[in-house]
């Protein structure tokens, strides 16, 4: 049985959800063999690892691996176009948020392969034939343009609403919603928190509107477990958290929740410690990305510079897959006394309040004060003093300011960290 010829016999998708630690170490590493030997007639990568003095043909196992030197956005869009295949015909550029963006093309080879990890994503979310799904269009992201593709194939119906995940389109959403009745939504995150002040303001009732939905998959912003709980609760749905980047990592949460499980049919996903080592799980690293196939742009050793960590013991669902949370990238973070603390830490301790949970949080960069954790919470001030104090105990970090924002509300995005300037200017 090959990695991805489907099982599905309950829950599991395919075969590759079940293999052994050491079964599926040993079908990636042939996977890497097979892309880093047609990698070396690639320009930039052949005089990438000349430099670095490494010999790609003796590459026999994950230490050899692990001496490929890494590369970044940076070398890349340096490199122009000698890094890529030449033969995409669908191209997706990245954010651009950490510099100039990077165009990365797909063939129609590359689309194909990353069709069947959003398939098995979208089986674990409950989805199944006959279910029809209402997205998220267009496609802003590599794997949000595979999810048409996914829910044809499995035997499903897919519908789009008029517009993007901006909170003005909250209205032709709920119209979709209505007529459409899906089993089955794809959306953003923040899409999914304008929605229900949407709800709030216009008084209408959030499990009324969403009673044809049984799941929701969300993108675009790594989940609290208690805004999950929060969406699920309030809009009577089981809510789903998917991850990816456009460079080729992709990953899906079970019904276990316990963080997403990494498609290790189409990447190989590494953390890495600040001394280049890999991180052990459990500790948060660098996130760096190997796309298995040789279809597309070769993407080997790519530093996202995502902030990652990786969790290995077995999860409850009984997949051996590994599993991998993002909590943002060095940009959604902010450096307190030497430690990195995202935009994701600081809403983990806000949204331990129940009265708090779903509201806007921003981390306020501030030139002066290196040692003074600036936090920026939408609405009037709320205990303060237990957010403090969990902000101590669990990111170690002495001196918080808070600035309250009022009742001024504010578009969820992905941006999480401002300007000081940003929010006096609010
Ligand atoms: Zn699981």
């Amino acid at each position: 049985m090959t990695a991805t010829e489907p099982v599905r016999s309950g829950d599991t998708y395919d075969a590759i959800e079940t293999w052994s630690p050491a079964q599926l170490a040993d079908w990636q590493l042939e996977r890497v063999r097979h892309v880093v030997a047609g990698a070396a007639g690639n320009g930039f990568y052949a005089g990438h690892w000349r430099e670095a003095d490494v010999d790609p043909r003796r590459l026999q196992s994950w230490e050899d691996f692990r001496r490929l030197p890494l590369t970044s956005k940076q070398t890349l869009v340096a490199a122009g176009e000698s890094w890529t295949a030449r033969g995409g015909n669908v191209a997706f550029s990245t954010r651009g948020t950490s510099g100039e963006p990077l165009v990365v093309w797909l063939d129609a080879a590359e689309s194909e392969t990353f069709i069947v990890p959003t398939m098995r994503g979208y089986w674990w979310a409950g989805f199944r034939p006959g279910q029809t799904a209402l997205m998220q269009s267009p496609a802003w992201h590599r794997l949000a343009a595979m999810e048409g593709h996914a829910v044809l194939r499995l035997g499903g119906n897919a519908a789009y609403y008029w517009g993007s995940g901006g909170p003005q389109y909250a209205g032709y959403f709920m119209d979709a919603l209505e007529r459409v009745r899906p089993q089955f939504v794809t959306t953003t995150a923040p899409f999914l928190v304008s929605l229900l002040r949407r709800f709030e303001d216009d008084v209408i009732d959030a499990r009324a509107m969403f009673d044809s939905v049984r799941s929701i998959v969300a993108v675009g912003l790594p989940l609290t477990g208690q805004l999950r709980a929060h969406l699920s609760d309030r809009l009577g749905s089981e809510v789903f958290e998917r991850s990816g980047t456009q460079e080729g990592a992709a990953a899906d949460e079970c019904a276990m929740h316990t963080a997403p499980h990494i498609h290790a049919d189409v990447c190989h996903l590494e953390v890495l410690a600040p001394d280049g080592s890999p991180a052990p799980a459990g500790a948060r690293g660098r996130l760096v990305v190997t796309k298995l196939h040789d279809t597309g742009d070769p993407v080997i050793r790519y530093d996202t510079g995502d902030i990652a960590e990786r969790f290995d013991e077995p999860c409850g669902c009984g997949r051996t897959l590994p599993r991998l949370k993002i909590y943002g990238r060095p940009e959604s973070s902010v450096n307190i006394a030497e430690r990195r603390i995202t935009a994701y830490d600081v809403r983990t301790c806000v949204d331990a309040d129940p009265e708090l949970v779903g509201r806007q949080v921003l981390l306020v960069r501030d030139g002066n004060d290196g040692d003074v954790l600036n936090v920026a919470i939408e609405g009037t001030e709320h205990n303060a003093a237990a957010i403090e104090r969990r902000i101590h105990d669990q990111l170690g970090v002495e001196r918080v300011s808070f600035t309250w924002l009022g009742r001024a509300r504010m578009a969820w995005g992905f941006r999480q960290v401002v300007d000081k300037s940003e929010v006096q200017e609010r």
